[in-house]
């Protein structure tokens, strides 16, 4: 049988190892992909730290992953090889629950997998995915280009277009890492007045160089206050990981604004008043499906937004996940299968 390198980890909090594994077949509604490269998200922790229960090990994580179609199951129509495509989380979805006939799918409650975690991801030469969790990567992106946009990219992308602003509006983007990068590039070019909010003065010339159209350094001032100046935010979307910074900044939401909330942070605090008095809310959104994702690239062709990426091969895993875990990598880490 023909062989694949592979980097799984074998037990939760166990080490990444990178093993030589038969290339899977792909069953009945199923595809192959020749992965060229796969971005690695914070997410992976669920798989890498076993933080999400019913996860069966070995498993190889991955959830950012572009490469070539290889080969495709039975009754698959739709793909065929050698043509490029993407996996993004949402690894599939029953379809006939009454939340996927709602359109919900990401609240399906049958059979909704997440990749690299239900089945395993790219992390790997070759992956076998749901035909259902494919989307077409363009010809003007490379892998390692579109890999970060298939799970960082889309979230930012999806929450921003359908969020209540409008061009013209005010939109606050709290935090400039691997998330919040994008968001900005993304709200800027949709055309909203990009409020870039995070810490440290430092952080405004990448702000500037993004496009933000202000910057507000949330060690310096109240951003809140400062957004208030500003008129106060239509949406501002939430991509750090800390709930505390999140509660900072609901006092800056314009009337009827709304905190978009994508960054897995433990708790925040909401104030009540705040939300009455201005019929403000709170939300939370999942990143999206397939054809979101593709959606993402195709916008992301036709605006110019990239990711700013570090690059490192599949045998340097360990090393590249440590860099993303310590919140050093600018901003995405991506690795490469030489494929
Ligand atoms: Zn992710
Ligand atoms: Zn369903």
């Amino acid at each position: 049988m023909p062989k694949m390198r592979a980097a799984q980890v074998a037990r939760p909090g166990g080490p990444f190892e990178i093993v030589e594994r038969e290339i899977p077949q792909p069953a009945a509604g199923q595809i192959r992909i020749k992965v060229q490269a796969c971005g690695i998200c914070h997410s992976d922790a669920l798989t890498k730290e076993g933080l999400m229960p019913g996860i069966q090990y070995p498993r190889i994580p991955g959830h950012e992953v572009v490469g070539v179609v290889d080969a495709v199951g039975a009754g698959v129509t739709q793909w065929k090889p050698g043509q490029r495509v993407g996996v993004g989380w949402h690894g599939g979805h029953c379809g006939t629950c009454d939340n996927c006939r709602n359109g919900d799918f990401f609240a399906c409650t049958v059979n909704l997998q997440f990749t690299g975690i239900a089945f395993d991801g790219g992390y790997a030469e070759y992956m076998v995915a749901p035909a259902i969790a494919l989307a077409r990567v363009p010809e003007e992106l490379s892998a390692v280009e579109a890999a970060p946009l298939m799970c960082a990219g889309v979230t930012t992308y999806n929450a921003l277009r359908h969020s209540a602003a409008r061009a013209g509006d005010v939109v606050g983007v709290l935090g400039l890492g691997g998330l919040g990068h994008l968001g900005v590039q993304y709200a800027v070019k949709m055309g909203f007045k990009t409020v870039a909010i995070a810490r440290g003065k430092e952080k405004e010339s990448l702000a500037k160089q993004l496009g933000a159209w202000r910057y507000v350094d949330s060690q310096a001032s109240d951003p809140a206050a400062e957004l208030q100046k500003l008129g106060g935010a239509k949406v501002i979307i939430a991509t750090v990981t800390n709930g505390d910074a999140m509660s900072a900044v609901q006092g800056g939401l314009g009337v009827n604004g709304t905190l978009i909330v994508i960054g897995a942070a433990q708790a925040m605090q909401v104030t009540p008043l705040l939300l009455i008095m201005g019929q403000r809310s709170v939300k939370g959104w999942y990143s999206g499906t397939a054809i979101d994702s593709q959606d993402t690239l195709a916008f992301s062709v036709l605006s110019g937004v990239r990711s700013m990426n570090e690059v490192y091969p599949l045998e340097k895993v360990a090393e590249a996940y440590e860099r993303m875990a310590s919140g050093k990598a600018r901003f995405r880490m991506v690795l490469t299968t030489g494929k």
